[in-house]
């Protein structure tokens, strides 16, 4: 599944967010490092969709398509030099297709903040720096082993060639995600400043409410894309039933929870979209890049699917629901058959034909 992996300072509502993800109870406490063991939760990427086509199909279960939370320990300046907890847990974000930056914008004098003052441009800063200074210690390592590994012709040129472009960008203190180096041939290095990133604000509920405070913090992140929450009350969400937890959001001018908005925008941010299949059995949503063609999203339910592609029946959500049945739809000519070159769409409705 997708990941995103979260990165912040200590005491900024890290754990908070993450006992909301996971439903487990990992250690939040009133103190920096509390969270030393990384820890994985998967969330649903809400889609109602699937309630429908549920209804449509008789389905007796819903699989909606989920993203990956890895929550690692909170990173202090100087952590990159290994003060702190440094870069061992960073190794953890490796992997993660997106980082998810929680940033501090609650008051509150009992939580401590480990550089004394609650500044989200600041805190954002010590975040990005010790990134880049992570990614610069990573490339500083590999290019001698690249040089090595090029003289005893075990390794192309262009991988030592990118490395050290991406290593120039950094000493500028610029983040890999805002240079222009082709980073295809270090892809394997898992470097953090590359990454899509999304921030997520853990502010106080008057912040939540107030548009124009969220829209000066969007502005400093942007074009990257700012998530609002409160991490207290997404950790009181998930002990809600639904009716009383979509009472709790709309007090507080919401009508999606955090993490809600979280997955999606993770979905979002990663270009990648979801389509659906439907039966008795289930009715389920499945992940895929956008601009996929058929036989690569048949690829995610089997790679057989993909291998013996011979063709897809495709209805589009809205012409299913309208319809209100595949006979229907296809009386009506709205099934229509695609072949191999087909661009999925969201939302499509489909059966793949395939020979085994
Ligand atoms: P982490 O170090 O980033 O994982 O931070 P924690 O999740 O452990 O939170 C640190 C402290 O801040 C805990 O005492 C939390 O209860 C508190 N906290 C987290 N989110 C909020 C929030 O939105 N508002 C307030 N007032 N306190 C919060």
């Amino acid at each position: 599944a997708l990941t995103i992996g979260i990165v912040g300072l200590p005491n900024v509502g890290k754990s908070t967010l993450f006992n909301a993800l996971t439903k487990n109870q990992v250690l939040a406490a009133n103190y920096p490092f509390a969270t030393i063991e990384p820890n994985v939760g998967v969330v649903n990427l809400p889609d109602p969709r699937l309630a429908t086509l549920a209804g449509i199909f008789g389905s007796e279960r819903i699989l909606p398509a989920a993203v990956s939370f890895v929550d690692i320990a909170g990173i202090v300046r100087g952590a990159s030099e290994g003060e702190g907890l440094g870069n061992k847990f960073l190794a953890n974000i490796r992997e993660a297709d997106a980082i998810a930056q929680v940033v501090r914008g609650f008051d509150d004098s009992d939580v401590v903040h480990v550089d004394g003052k609650v500044d989200p441009k600041s805190d954002m800063e010590t975040i990005n720096t010790e990134l880049i200074l992570a990614d610069l210690e990573t490339l500083e390592r590999a290019i001698p082993r690249f040089e090595k590994e090029i003289k005893g012709k075990k390794l192309d040129p262009s991988v030592l060639a990118a490395a050290i472009e991406a290593r120039d960008e950094l000493q500028k203190g610029t983040p890999l995600s805002a240079a222009s180096v082709d980073l295809e041939p270090i892809a394997e290095l898992g470097l953090l400043t590359a990454k899509p990133f999304i921030y997520v604000f853990n502010v106080d509920e008057a912040v939540l409410t107030d548009d124009a405070k969220k829209a000066e913090l969007a502005a400093l992140v942007a074009p990257a894309e700012a998530v609002f929450l409160d991490a207290k009350i997404e950790s009181e969400l998930i002990d809600l039933d639904p009716e009383d937890a979509a009472e709790l959001l709309a007090s507080t001018g919401q009508t999606e929870s955090g993490l809600d908005q979280l997955a999606r925008i993770g979905f979002d941010t990663l270009g990648l979209q979801t389509y659906l299949t439907a039966g008795p059995k289930e009715s389920r949503a499945w992940t895929i890049h956008k601009g996929w063609k058929a036989p690569a999203a048949a690829g995610v339910i089997h790679t057989d699917f993909e291998r013996g592609f011979i063709k897809a029946e495709v209805i589009s959500f809205a012409d299913l629901v309208e319809t209100g049945s595949v006979a229907e739809a296809r009386a009506k000519g709205k099934a229509r058959m695609e072949g191999k070159d087909y661009v999925m769409q969201d939302g499509d409705v489909v059966e793949f034909r395939f020979n085994v």
